[in-house]
């Protein structure tokens, strides 16, 4: 019973198939119309050699069509989805990603950098004992950069940690309110103060 029905509904396609390939599109203005596009168009894409000469296949035209859609970026051998591609003009979903994604990874190669830099001066200033919002004024660190990049290089967050604990205050209370007050941002003092935001925001 499932063969037999499933037989029919395979037949039915195969003679919708063929009975739309079986279509010959006989000028330019009839090919023009089954696109959705104009005359001259057609023309072209014969004078491309898209087209071979009438009588055409509803399939050719679709397939000349296609190619006209890929003509941006077209001076480009580079593959879509490349930062290539898309410099060349391609405008297609993949090739704006791949040019996003390639900026991506260079802004985080300068911040890198940028931290090879700045991160051992910093990290010295915090370990002598220079208090974190003077480092980090000195080295002209906001604390959402300081931030970001403690996220973004775990072994940085842990020189940071090293380095704080190294030059906090020790005649502090450190891992208190008073610690926290006192702007101690050593590990101890800002593990209380995230202990005693979540107790608060509750
Ligand atoms: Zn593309
Ligand atoms: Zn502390």
């Amino acid at each position: 019973m499932p063969v037999v029905a499933s037989e029919s509904v395979h037949k039915e396609a195969d003679s919708g198939a063929m009975g739309n390939d079986a279509t010959k599109l006989t000028s330019a203005r009839a090919a023009a119309a089954e696109a959705g596009i104009t005359a001259p168009t057609i023309e072209n894409w014969q004078r491309k050699g898209w087209l071979p000469a009438p009588p055409w296949t509803k399939h050719q035209i679709t397939m000349a069509q296609r190619r006209s859609r890929q003509r941006p970026g077209e001076g480009s051998t580079a593959p879509h989805g490349t930062p290539a591609r898309y410099r060349a003009g391609c405008p297609c979903t993949p090739c704006r990603e791949a040019e996003n994604a390639a900026n991506r990874g260079l802004t985080y190669r300068r911040g890198m950098a940028h931290w090879a830099e700045l991160g051992p001066a910093l990290l010295d200033s915090l370990a002598s004992g220079v208090s974190y919002q003077d480092a980090l004024a000195a080295h002209g660190v906001t604390q959402q950069a300081l931030t970001r990049h403690r996220h973004r290089d775990p072994d940085f967050a842990t020189r940071l940690d090293e380095a704080l604990m190294i030059g906090r205050d020790p005649t502090l209370p450190h891992g208190t309110n008073m610690g926290w007050k006192a702007r101690c941002r050593c590990p101890e003092c800002r593990a209380f103060h995230q202990s005693y935001d979540t107790q608060t925001a509750d």
